[in-house]
């Protein structure tokens, strides 16, 4: 098969054996891929070896299962849950199994960007047929807007800023909606990306560079339930904590690279919680599936780019500086599976 996969300089396309399934997994013949951010930050950093699949937001259809497996299966339409977890150690049991020794699907095991992927049969989502398939590949960023929204502990009626309006925070407004959040402020800086906040449902869309939140908030008489950190930016944590409530929450989503100064004073006099979300559970996955499937979760509408895997190594390096490009999907099916 056709896959890509990491090198030494960023990432290329190369023929591999496709996957066997152990006696517990399945081999999905992926439709769509999505390119992520930590993907390219891998990439960048480094953080990959020689001859790695990446690719973890991705659906398809089962064509093989292992022996152990309902061989009812084949043919199904499927989304990927791509955390492993074993569902007994002391992180599975606290929720968090991307914690988990289990490998996870495109991260610790070879993973989508590939024409097959084998992955565990208990973490695929059967979905209808009349989804779309590539929607599927939808399912993993949303799922973890909806782990942050849970960690927020939003209620119907509340008001909420997105501080950052990249994919995640982008499918943190369409989480806070299905939330019933009434009030989504969404702070960020490409206008493209603003536009997009609009869409997925923002009832305010600031440009950082031209108000701070506060200065918004201020304006409006906002007093924030929750502030899903989602840009990395330097400021991002103090000026969330600035804006909360009583009582308020700040999830941080963004893989920050830096220490950011922690008002702490505030911090326990308002009683605000400061808490960080990485990844998702499987309910969380599983509800992503369904919100797609009800077409409550309009996040089909930030896909800017599909490409095919020749094309992928590209737009990985595109997507170092995205600008105006939200989300880009591969479609590994787009290539002949014999050259
Ligand atoms: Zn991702
Ligand atoms: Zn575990």
């Amino acid at each position: 098969m056709k896959a890509v996969v990491c090198t030494a300089g960023g990432t290329a396309v190369a023929d591999l054996p496709d996957p066997v399934p152990a006696a517990d997994e399945v081999v999905v013949e992926v439709e769509a891929c999505g390119l992520c951010g930590s993907d390219v930050h891998a990439v960048e950093q480094g953080q990959t070896y020689d001859g790695h699949v990446l690719g973890h937001e991705f659906g398809g259809r089962v064509v093989e299962v292992g022996a152990g497996v309902d061989r009812g299966l084949v043919g199904q339409a499927v989304a990927v849950n791509p955390i492993g977890g074993c569902g007994r150690c002391a992180a599975c049991v606290r929720g968090l199994p991307f914690r988990c020794s289990v490998p996870n699907v495109g991260i610790t095991r070879p993973g989508a960007f590939a024409q097959y992927v084998a992955a565990p049969a208990a973490q695929v989502v059967p979905v209808p047929e009349d989804l779309p398939l590539e929607r599927a590949a939808d399912a993993e960023p949303l799922a973890v807007a909806l782990a942050a929204v849970r960690l927020a502990r939003v209620h119907p009626g509340d008001a909420a800023l997105v501080y950052g309006v990249g994919p995640i925070g982008l499918n943190a407004i369409v989480a806070l909606r299905l939330a019933g959040v009434e009030r989504i402020v969404a702070a960020g800086r490409s206008p493209g990306r603003r536009a997009a906040a609009a869409l997925m449902g923002a009832t305010d869309v600031i440009d950082t560079r031209e108000v701070s939140v506060r200065e918004h908030a201020e304006a409006e008489k906002l007093s924030y339930a929750a502030v899903l950190e989602c840009s990395a930016a330097p400021d991002a944590v103090p000026d969330a904590l600035g804006v909360l409530g009583p009582g308020g929450v700040c999830v941080e989503v963004a893989l920050a690279p830096h220490a950011p100064a922690v008002p702490l004073f505030p911090l326990l006099s308002e009683g605000h919680t400061l808490v960080g979300s990485c990844a998702f559970d499987a309910p969380d996955y599983r509800a992503a599936v369904d919100h797609l499937v009800t077409g409550r979760a309009p996040t089909h509408e930030l896909v800017s780019e599909q490409v095919d895997l020749p094309s992928t190594p590209d737009a990985l390096h595109r997507l170092r500086t995205p600008g105006e490009l939200v989300r880009i999907l591969t479609r590994p099916q787009r290539v002949p599976s014999t050259v």
